[in-house]
């Protein structure tokens, strides 16, 4: 298995903007269609609605467009100009409205990141680029495979170590995960390394010991390290959708999760989710995935995201 590289030397809104392509397409397409040219249909707002949620944006962020558009000049015959416009001025109040307060800033390193959500969402790649920008900005990383079950998982994880120049700690398969952790926040100790990420297990909420065990790892990283885990990221697949949204509330009653990243938003026309998330979830979105190499994790910034989502001039 080897881990992919990025295009390199694309910028990173460029980057973002390709991510988002389908996504972009999809909407521009469908609400485009209802709004470009002269002639409207008479339900123009029920379709609006039903294509904005098709797109994925979730009923609320829907219902406030559509609102947006009937209360703007020349509602009655709504331009594409128009229609757009309202739909950026709703989504961009949306987009800005999240609670973005950076988890524990200052923290004295060793910084502690746990990596958490359902199997096949990106965690590993999660950990694996994050260690890399963290490398990236001359910081020492220690990469831990907390998730002991999923045959392979470790081994994933070791290659992303190895390419990104990170230090790595793993036990055999079907080790007890706090045991690698404990290990792994001892490594990081000893090696004066500045900060931890834990892979840990895809664990399904429903799965009572799984989520036991994660509360297990939190509190022996919480002795080893002083304030960890700093910072607990809940990966979501972007593919999933609305599943997606409801997959992490459930989550978020059990985990101590602190900001969520949102993979896999290339490739999928269902990158508008995100707009659901901030609006529906009271957790910040922190990183975007948009794609499967190293530097293909950014920072979730509202206002490129808009800009990728539904651009000024299109
Ligand atoms: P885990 O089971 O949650 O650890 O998930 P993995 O990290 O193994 O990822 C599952 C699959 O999704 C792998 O094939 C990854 O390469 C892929 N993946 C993860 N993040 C992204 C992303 O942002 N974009 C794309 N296209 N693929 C991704």
């Amino acid at each position: 298995m080897t881990v992919p590289e990025s295009p390199a030397g694309a910028g990173r809104f460029d980057r973002l903007r390709r991510g988002l392509r389908r996504t972009r397409e999809g909407i521009l397409g469908r609400i485009g269609s209802l709004f470009r040219g002269s002639a409207r249909s008479e339900d123009w707002s029920g379709e609006l609605e039903e294509a904005l949620i098709q797109a994925d944006l979730g009923p609320r962020a829907a219902a406030q467009i559509v609102q947006a558009v009937k209360g703007a000049p020349g509602s009655t015959q709504p331009s594409w100009e128009g229609v757009r416009e309202a739909a950026r001025r709703v989504l961009r109040d949306i987009l800005t409205s999240g609670n973005r307060t950076p988890p524990k800033g200052s923290v004295t390193p060793p910084r502690v990141v746990l990596v958490v959500g359902v199997n096949g969402g990106g965690k590993t790649t999660t950990a694996g680029k994050l260690a890399r920008r963290f490398q990236g900005e001359g910081k020492k990383v220690v990469l831990c495979a907390a998730d002991t079950f999923r045959a392979g998982a470790g081994e994933q994880l070791r290659l992303w170590a190895e390419q990104v120049g990170a230090e790595f700690v793993g036990h055999r398969p079907g080790a007890d995960p706090s045991a690698v952790v404990f290990d792994a926040a001892s490594a990081t100790l000893s090696r004066g390394a500045d900060a931890l990420i834990v892979d840990t297990a895809g664990r399904l909420h429903t799965q009572d010991p799984l989520m036991r065990e994660l509360e297990k790892i939190v509190r022996v990283v919480g002795r080893r390290i002083d304030g960890a885990p700093h910072e607990v990221l809940l990966v979501l697949d972007a593919t999933t959708g609305q599943n997606g949204v409801n997959q992490a509330r459930q989550f978020l009653d059990s985990a101590r999760v602190s900001g969520l990243v949102l993979t896999k938003l290339d490739g999928t026309a269902k990158g508008g989710v995100a707009v659901r998330i901030v609006q529906e979830l009271a957790i910040p979105l922190r990183y975007i995935g948009i794609g499967e190499g190293p530097d293909d994790l950014i920072d979730f910034d509202p206002d490129e995201f808009l800009e990728g989502l539904l651009p000024s001039a299109a």
